[in-house]
């Protein structure tokens, strides 16, 4: 179990006291104290990870967030903010002294504006609910974590969140024009709105991505796309994941940026070939997809010069859809590729970072060779376009040692990326899995300077403790998703 910080034993001591005094805040239906029903909120995706929380309370208005956090900022209680609870890292993980502010009831679409092409959505709105509600006239939200039917929009803000086709379109933090905050003494503060610049200091880049640990995010004003007129997808084969990989840099250096670009390695491709069977070759090492979107003559324009590319990398084989029955066949495989894994091996870590892409190639050789350094199998299915890497990490856990194995072969990787110019949080965030690697990536000084900004905006540390800043002491290796016996949490989730 990951260490958490000790519990006040002042406050769980008054815990009826708070609970009473959440009740006076909010209606019986907003608060949940009873034991059973608090279980629903003791973790997230990371299942491994769990803590009963003093409380929790669902809160309707942003007047409601804002009344519960002055109380705790007054009686001195933590609060842990949490969407749909679908973090990889443990984020929205309770501590024992603290309640779970839930957003799932703000889960209405405020506002559709298409002359600004913006969204103004309360935080429990799922991603794929802000683009549904726009779909009817062409648009769309465009980050698309593959959670997306799942988390929220609030959720994605905290975590800075991606998907495959960000490499074109951006993260979470290229998306966003405004936010309205509740700071921890409840005051209610907005930033940005429907302008393209807000001007002054850039909050929201600051917010994007600061996990529950500034203030509490009670609306989102999101940019809306047209979605493009034509997407094609070509399937390319590869006699090693480093020309894959020379492929990848090539494509970018040539000045096209593909809508999403993902690859597989040669463990990948049989294991999500054995389970959806849609034809992906299995004599090459490895599997690139790549999307070309966008008006269809500058898509079929596309198309040939990544062709010819892919030649001069080596590609032993290449299809090219046609229909977009087949387009979607090629995807089916790589969105199956975590689920599959888990028929090949009892157990598997999923890792997430990111490195510079120049240095795709030797990251994976690397990684080839700590794999046999440990003994331990690996697949690997990644955002190749972005550097955002998701090595699978195969184990049992009921063999002695391996899960140790497993998570020191996982720190190691991590390591890796940081060396190598890139960084520990790819997309899932710090939480508590990777916090402890922090300083492997940020000197004392640079974590110094991110503690000040965090005591500017809660100086007591009353939002989300123990995430994201190490503490004292050392624990796990991070950033992983255990996933035992092929149990995936969330199955029911596609996976990209
Ligand atoms: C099957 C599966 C696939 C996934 N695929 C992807 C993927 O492709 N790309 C990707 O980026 N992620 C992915 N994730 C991870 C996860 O879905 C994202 O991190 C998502 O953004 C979390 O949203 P959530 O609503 O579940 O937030 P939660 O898990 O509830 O919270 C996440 C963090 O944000 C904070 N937070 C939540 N709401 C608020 C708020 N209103 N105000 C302030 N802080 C808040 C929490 O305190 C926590 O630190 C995947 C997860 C699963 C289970």
């Amino acid at each position: 179990m990951v260490q958490m910080p000790v519990p006040d034993s002042g406050i769980l001591a008054r815990r009826d006291d708070i609970v009473r005094a959440l009740y006076a805040l909010l209606p019986e239906s907003c608060v949940i104290a009873d034991a059973v029903a608090r279980r629903a909120y003791e973790c997230d995706a990371v299942s491994a990870y769990r803590q009963l929380p003093l409380a929790v309370v669902l809160p309707r208005t942003t007047a409601e967030v804002s009344a519960v956090l002055k109380y705790c900022h007054e009686a001195g209680v933590p609060v842990v903010p949490r969407g749909a609870g679908t973090s990889l890292s443990g984020g929205a993980l309770p501590v024992a002294d603290g309640i779970v502010l839930g957003l799932g009831k703000l889960n209405k679409i405020l506002d559709i504006d298409f002359p600004n092409r913006a969204v103004v959505a309360q935080p429990g709105v799922t991603n794929l609910g802000i683009s549904n509600a726009v779909a009817h006239a062409g648009f769309y939200y465009a980050p698309d974590p593959s959670s997306q039917i799942a988390c929220t929009i609030g959720g994605n803000v905290g975590e800075n969140s991606g998907g495959v086709h960000c490499l074109k379109y951006g993260l979470t933090t290229n998306n966003i024009l405004g936010l309205e905050l509740v700071l921890i003494d409840g005051t209610i503060l907005r930033l940005g709105g429907k302008a393209l610049d807000a001007g002054g200091y850039d909050w929201l880049g600051l917010l994007t991505g600061s996990e529950g640990l500034l203030g509490v995010i009670t609306e989102v004003t999101v940019r809306i796309l047209r979605r493009p007129a034509t997407a094609r997808a070509l399937l390319l084969g590869f006699p090693s994941s480093e020309t894959a990989g020379d492929c990848v840099g090539q494509i970018i250096a040539a000045g096209i940026i593909p809508g999403g670009m993902e690859m597989m390695d040669r463990p990948a491709i049989h294991a999500t070939e054995a389970f959806v069977n849609v034809g992906y070759p299995l004599d090459v090492e490895a599997l690139l997809i790549v999307e070309l979107d966008g008006p269809q003559v500058e898509v079929d324009h596309l198309i040939e010069r990544v062709s010819a590319i892919a030649d001069r990398c080596s590609a032993m084989t290449k299809r090219i859809s046609t229909s977009e029955a087949e387009r979607m066949a090629f995807w089916a495989g790589r969105k199956a590729a975590f689920p599959a894994a888990g028929r090949i091996s009892p157990d598997y870590l999923c890792m997430d970072g990111t490195i510079p892409r120049r240095a795709l190639s030797q990251v994976l050789t690397r990684m080839t060779e700590l794999s046999q350094h440990y003994g331990l199998g690996l697949a690997n299915v990644f955002h190749a376009g972005d550097g955002n890497l998701h090595p699978l990490i195969l184990f049992d856990a009921n063999k002695p040692g391996e899960l140790d194995k497993a998570e020191a072969f996982g720190g190691d990787i991590l390591k890796l990326c940081v060396e190598v110019g890139g960084v520990l949080t790819g997309e899932h965030g710090v939480g508590v899995e990777k916090r402890d690697l922090m300083p492997v990536m940020f000197s004392e000084i640079d974590l110094d300077q991110q503690r000040r900004v965090k005591d500017a905006f809660d100086p007591h540390g009353l939002l989300n403790p123990g995430k994201v800043f190490p503490l004292l002491s050392r624990c796990a290796e991070g950033g992983k998703m255990h996933v035992a016996g092929g149990a995936l949490p969330h199955p029911d989730l596609p996976r990209f």
